[in-house]
């Protein structure tokens, strides 16, 4: 099953996460076990890339040369509806508590998650 699920991190447009089977713990980076209770077969879901702004920070000066042109830009840590939290990329207008979905966007050759505002 995980194969039909989208991930960004590895070539998919979609964000993915991973749920514990034992505690319900909910996490973000894919492992091999569960960081709350250490069970194993945690199991891997499709975000429905829809969350809300928790914190936003505008980058003036970029970590890697690629990066340099697109300065500045901002990077929001969003709280998904599914309870794990990720950071990405976001509308340069985002603020704390805007609510948002993600799109995607090639940056560097890469498709990555970018959060815009919706209404509603
Ligand atoms: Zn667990």
């Amino acid at each position: 099953m995980t194969a039909e699920i989208a991930d960004w991190t590895r070539g998919g447009a979609g964000i993915a996460y991973q749920t514990c089977t034992s505690c319900k713990a909910v996490w973000y980076f894919q492992r091999g076990f569960c960081p709350a209770c250490g069970e194993g077969n945690p199991v891997t879901r499709q975000a429905s890339g829809a969350g809300t702004v928790h914190a936003r920070t505008r980058v003036a000066r970029a970590p890697t040369e690629e990066l340099r042109a697109h300065t500045p830009y901002l990077i929001v840590l969003v709280d998904a509806d599914e309870g794990f939290r990720l950071m990405a990329h976001g509308a340069p207008s985002l603020e704390i508590g805007d609510r948002v979905r993600a799109r995607f966007v090639e940056l560097v050759d890469k498709k990555i998650p970018y959060f815009e505002r919706v209404l509603g």
